[in-house]
């Protein structure tokens, strides 16, 4: 069907001189440009290990693949600083934070280069390398995650030791817990004379985050952003929290990664920063970000810095994009501009993969396909309703339904109106929303229409639990 050496080698990611070699080793001969026969694409496929067939069925243009394949590669693993996401409560000091660690632990040959807000940035202690991600807050964190990116290995919690655990921390505890990250609390404001850090241990309790003193396994650490206090144990943590996950990349091998922030710029064109998570990029790389390509024309650091090349967990700020990216976007680096041409433009022209991956959200209508196909082992929902005594009710009886085996899980539930964070974290999360007494705010409401999120609405709590146990047995009524 016409395939040979190059276009392989653009499918699966390898030099096309790579894909010959193989060829050879496995006994055919031929030259890049030569067509190569069904049988052997199968064995070369195969070669290459599971899913290098769907790969190369599927369309050199898919970047998510790509992504996907190069972030599973295990060869040349190498130790890379941590990506750390500060969360919490508005007002309990996470910009402090980040503008103390953005201040002080930088090199000396480092001080005195401005700082430029670029989304990320690295701090060093002592040997180690951190790299923090400059956007407060979890409304960016989920957005990035419901777009495919899931890039914080490790959350900070900050906590305000004078005002305890608050709405937004719970959803910040929720929004990590979903993401899968460790989450290390950060008690804020411990200098203030009513600040009281056992309390908010005792509260934090409640949602499972439990210090080591007390047979938990969550780190704590008492600090005052503003006095810069306890701030190199904070830092301490961060690296022992990172050494027990054993954080690794592959440093030998072109770099992928996904776009942290992106802005059109008047003089510089489309500047994006890009966080390195596989591979070193260079300058001059070919490359394909989201729907958009270049060549990585120059490349800086947060302190306006030029880099030649970029290591796994690094941020840079690149230009050279024909467009602007999207934050959440995944990016490949390409052997040469050819292929992450073509690869960009089959991409640009299929500006609809998003839409297919927005509707394919569990609603309460397909659930129980999706049940039947063995695609979820658990049904997730959100719970919102107007008293806490609804919410308990709700998510109890809930948690009873059982259908052959799959059982809902709650992943989070709140008092109030159900707000963009809630549609945020369902559409990263693949839940269905249920409110009880309560309806969405106007932006959740627009929110969750562009997203597909299901979101059901309920006066009497019975009449709650019996759809989603009827959706999950494929009764459900269909509503016209
Ligand atoms: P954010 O909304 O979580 O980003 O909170 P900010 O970092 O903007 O902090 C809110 C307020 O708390 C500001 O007035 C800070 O100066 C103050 N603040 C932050 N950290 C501390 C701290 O450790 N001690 C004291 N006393 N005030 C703090």
């Amino acid at each position: 069907d016409g395939m040979n050496a190059q276009d392989l080698g653009k499918i699966l990611h390898r030099e096309p001189a790579e894909i010959v070699k193989k060829l050879f080793m496995l006994g055919v001969m031929v030259n890049q440009n030569q067509s190569l026969d069904k049988d052997t694409i199968e064995i070369l496929a195969a070669d290459y290990g599971i899913g290098a067939e769907e790969k190369i069925e599927e369309n050199i243009s898919d970047i998510d693949t790509l992504y996907d394949q190069e972030m599973e590669n295990t060869e040349h693993l190498e130790n890379r600083p941590p990506v750390v996401t500060i969360m919490g409560h508005v007002d309990h000091g996470k910009t402090t934070l980040l503008d103390h660690l953005r201040h002080s632990h930088i090199t000396a040959g480092e001080a005195g280069g401005i700082t430029q807000a670029i989304g990320a940035y690295q701090v060093r202690h002592s040997d180690n390398v951190i790299t923090f991600l400059d956007t407060p807050g979890h409304a960016a964190f989920t957005e990035m995650r419901a777009r495919g990116a899931n890039v914080t290995d490790i959350t900070i919690l900050v906590v305000a030791a004078d005002d305890g655990v608050m709405p937004q921390t719970i959803e910040a505890i929720n929004h990590a817990k979903a993401a899968g990250t460790p989450i290390i609390v950060a008690v804020n404001k411990v200098d203030k004379p009513d600040a009281n850090p056992a309390h908010v241990t005792e509260q934090l309790a409640e949602y499972g985050l439990i210090p080591e003193d007390w047979g938990g396994d969550t780190i704590f650490v008492n600090i005052s952003a503003k006095f810069g206090e306890n701030i190199d144990e904070l830092l301490d943590m961060i690296v022992l929290q990172s050494e027990m996950m054993e954080l690794k990349a592959n440093p030998d091998q072109a770099a992928v990664g996904s776009v942290i922030e992106a802005r059109l710029d008047q003089g510089k064109g489309s500047v994006a920063t890009l966080l390195v998570q596989q591979g070193t990029m260079h300058v001059g790389d070919p490359i394909v970000v989201g729907h958009t390509f270049g060549r990585v024309r120059t490349m800086t650091n947060e302190r306006g810095r030029d880099l030649k090349k970029a290591t796994p967990s690094t941020p840079v700020e690149i230009t050279g994009l024909n467009e602007v990216p999207e934050a959440g976007d995944h990016f490949v680096v390409f052997p040469d501009e050819k292929s992450a041409r073509a690869a960009g433009e089959a991409r640009a022209k299929e500006a609809q993969m998003e839409e297919r991956r927005k509707t394919n959200h569990v609603t309460l209508d397909n659930l129980f396909d999706s049940l039947k196909e063995g695609e979820m082992k658990s049904v997730d929902i959100v719970i919102k309703a107007d008293v806490q005594g609804s919410v308990e009710a709700l998510a109890n009886s809930l948690q009873k339904i059982d259908v052959e085996g799959v059982k809902v899980n709650i992943i989070h539930t709140g008092v109030g109106a159900i707000n963009e964070s809630d549609v945020a974290l369902a559409a990263a999360s693949n839940a269905i929303i249920i409110g009880f007494n309560v309806r969405p705010t106007p932006q959740a409401k627009a929110q969750a229409e562009s997203e597909k999120v299901d979101m059901r609405l309920h006066q009497v709590i019975y009449n709650a639990i019996d759809e989603v146990e009827s959706a999950m047995k494929g009764m459900l009524e269909p509503t016209y």
